[in-house]
């Protein structure tokens, strides 16, 4: 089998290299994510360049718009195409206005850059306990959102964000949980073991890139979670003043999976600044819900 990642090009600065979709090309075609519905017709049109000319499934790790938004596009370029998403997922694809009005209150001006969904029909739409497709197994991981799923396929795992995101910055890996509110900490490291008992083997991340040993990525992974709630929770006993710009920049100090963040583009920096501090609420968002 094989299995490419299609870069779908953002237009803002700052996001080259990091949204994409997952091919499988084996007895039968997966797509797994499809980006934003503003930038579908790239997708498509990687696709046409590559010679692809049916699609049996689309996979969907979780419905963020940046992940499922281009279905209703993409759905009607591949008419024979069916989704597997997490069943609690359907309603918001088949209706996606609560999705939207969601999406723009966390994201803001992101939500206009990947634009509004548009409905599925629901006959295209598989639950994910129903889904029956060979070889495929479907690990329930909620944390990074509460449906999200990954999968093992072909002797890779796609993790979406439930191991993070991992990045290759000028040669060097950069990898950062993607943990915003709301976060339960628990949870999400509950699902990195669920993954962490699968076979050892290659880990395909959403935001953007692969690396050769799962256990190794989700081993580092899991005692960075640990990491970052240690330095978050010392900061937060100090008072709010400033909370998230103290957290984030203590933990580009003192994170080494951080460590790459230097050699990135002024662009790139403003875009994980602005995710490493969303990463960072969804902590403080867990302790106050906690009393801790
Ligand atoms: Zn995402």
């Amino acid at each position: 089998m094989e299995t490419t990642l299609i870069e779908i090009k953002q237009e803002k600065a700052g996001f080259e290299g990091f949204v994409g979709s997952w091919l499988c090309r084996g007895p039968i075609h997966l797509l797994i994510d499809v980006g934003p519905i503003n930038t579908s017709r790239s997708l498509i049109t990687s696709l046409d360049a590559m010679g692809i000319e049916e699609i049996e499934y689309i996979l969907l790790t979780h419905i963020h718009i940046d992940h499922a938004g281009a279905l209703a596009p993409l759905l009607d370029r591949f008419p024979m195409a069916q989704v597997v998403s997490h069943q609690k997922g359907l309603n918001h694809l088949a209706d996606p206005s609560k999705l939207w009005a969601g999406s723009q209150k966390v994201l803001g001006d992101l939500a206009v850059m990947y634009g509004r969904p548009e409905p599925v029909d629901p006959r295209r739409l598989i639950p994910h306990t129903e889904s029956v497709i060979p070889g495929l197994e479907i690990i329930e991981t909620p944390g990074h959102a509460p449906h999200h799923l990954s999968f093992s396929y072909g002797g890779r795992l796609f993790s979406g964000e439930a191991a993070g995101n991992y990045l290759m910055v000028n040669g060097k890996e950069y990898l950062r949980p993607a943990t915003p509110p709301r976060f339960f900490f628990q949870v999400f490291v509950e699902s990195v073991n669920r993954l962490m008992a699968l076979q050892d083997q290659t880990i395909c991340y959403a935001h953007f890139g692969q690396a050769s040993s799962s256990r190794h990525l989700l081993e580092r992974f899991k005692e960075q979670l640990f990491r970052w709630k240690e330095i978050i929770w010392k900061e937060y006993q100090k008072g709010e003043q400033d909370l998230l710009l103290r957290c984030l920049e203590i933990l580009l100090e003192r994170d080494p999976e951080l460590g790459s963040f230097q050699y990135m583009s002024p662009e790139c920096q403003a875009r994980e600044r602005t995710f490493i501090m969303n990463a960072v609420k969804g902590f403080v968002g867990f302790f106050k819900e906690n009393n801790l």
